[in-house]
């Protein structure tokens, strides 16, 4: 039976959910999405929402661009699908062009386009097997790769993501992130890579180390400028590709089109997805033009791997983060919510806020008790309290405690206000329920 027409709940459509979909598949949110405009959210009962989750960073353009939506429109009267792989098309060749402009180091780039940011990772690793003809993997603890095998193991934590399948692909090793907090410095990260050197892989047969930028759902943590040099340096030095993975910091999120440029480490390959279609699917891995044409004709793609669809939103999104100086926009909507929650930090009214942090528009917090410790049931709460205020919040960081802002970069400076005033009362409330 159509449900088209029918009037219908958040708890009647939770509860078929139930029935039909595992749980395997987590929803951050009791809500079903009805519409999305810009930066705001209607549920089927027609609860209003600011979207302060973006779609996990997928929408810096905002929900349904008029510009996105009019170049998807486009495309749908000429052709959805042909597969690259049996006849090319402009639309992906001229996404490639406009990329490899855009790509964060000085080298000649080729750009090779995928559907999800997991194939984008796990595509970096095989180019750069290729390129290297070797196996070793080094990524970091609390780092987010992706769920498919490869980029499962890649992924820096066991809960929820590891746990029950295994075994997971070999040669791939994790150094621990520095996290002040965890008491790790740049110099215990580095100590840590040397003794992974000395006693499971040496560095002639590591292939690559992966790194975010910004970690992004292991809580919005930078890679401290000094780590980035010296993996920099560690990498040239041995031979080792250095790869950004900015599925989720990329496009305009931090201020600027990638969030390696902060650094200005230059990687060699470049992983890209979420915001990049502006809510359609595709990705990609950016990188330096010698190594990306080491893997065999045949050996990289995919039967949907960049979508004309996908490749005519992002060319459309390209086009909006730079008529609509997204990138300047990122800071000034990154400071306007630093501001609210350094007010909101220096008063006693809600829960106990601390480390807010994150370059451009990639802010989060952190929720703690009164001994300053991770409180993730306190920022459980201020994600429900978020609902009924009317403000999708996002929580992310290893221990669950953090809450992050992808709110779009198109957000009217109206729709932030209400947000934050939200984000604040939601704050206020889950100290109550204390
Ligand atoms: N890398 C990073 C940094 C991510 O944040 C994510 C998704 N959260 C992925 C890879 C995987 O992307 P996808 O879910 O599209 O496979």
């Amino acid at each position: 039976m159509s449900s088209d027409t029918r009037a219908t709940t958040n708890a009647a459509l939770a509860a078929r959910r139930a029935k039909a979909v595992p749980r395997g598949v987590a929803t951050a949110h009791p809500v079903m999405a009805a519409r999305a405009e810009n930066s705001e959210i209607w549920d089927v009962e027609g609860k209003h929402y600011v979207d302060f989750g973006g779609g996990i960073a997928v929408v810096n353009t905002g929900h349904r661009h008029p510009a996105v939506m009019a170049a998807v429109a486009a495309q749908l009267e000429k052709f959805t699908h042909v597969a690259f792989q049996v006849t090319a098309y402009e639309p992906y060749i001229e996404l490639c062009e406009k990329l490899n402009a855009l790509a964060p180091f000085k080298e000649p780039a080729k750009t090779i386009l995928f559907t999800t940011g997991a194939e984008a990772t796990e595509n970096a690793v095989k180019i750069a097997r290729a390129a290297t003809g070797r196996t070793g993997v080094i990524a970091f603890t609390g780092a987010f790769h992706g769920r498919t095998m490869l980029t499962m193991a890649m992924t820096g934590k066991v809960l929820p993501y590891k746990r029950a399948f295994g075994p997971l692909p070999p040669d791939v090793f994790h150094v621990p992130f520095p996290n002040e907090a965890q008491g790790v410095s740049v110099e215990d990260s580095l100590k840590a890579l040397d003794f992974l050197f000395k006693a499971d892989i040496g560095p002639d047969r590591v292939a690559a180390i992966i790194v975010e930028p910004v970690q992004g759902e292991g809580g919005f943590h930078p890679v401290p400028k000094p780590l980035f040099v010296a993996l920099r340096e560690i990498c040239t030095r041995n031979g080792i590709l250095l790869i950004a993975d900015e599925v989720q910091s990329g496009f305009a999120r931090t201020g600027k089109m990638f969030a390696i440029e902060h650094s200005r480490v230059e990687p060699d390959l470049v992983t890209i997805a979420k915001s990049m279609g502006g809510g359609f699917p595709i990705s990609g891995v950016i990188g330096r033009a010698d190594i990306m044409d080491k893997a065999e004709p045949g050996g990289l793609g995919g039967t949907y791997a960049g979508s004309p669809i996908g490749c005519a939103a992002a060319l459309a999104v390209l086009d909006v983060i730079k008529k609509e100086k997204l990138l300047a926009r990122a800071d000034m909507i990154g400071g306007r919510i630093k501001d609210r929650l350094a007010r909101i930090a220096m008063r006693n009214h809600t829960v106990r806020i601390s480390d807010i942090r994150g370059p451009g528009a990639m802010i989060a917090c952190d929720i703690v008790d009164d001994d300053g410790k991770p409180d993730a049931d306190a920022a459980k709460r201020v994600l429900q309290h978020g609902l009924d205020e009317g403000v999708i919040l996002l929580a992310c960081g290893t221990a669950g405690n953090t809450i992050r802002n992808l709110v779009p970069l198109t957000v009217p400076d109206d729709v932030l206000e209400l947000g934050l005033n939200r984000m604040e009362a939601a704050m206020i409330k889950a100290k109550g329920a204390l």
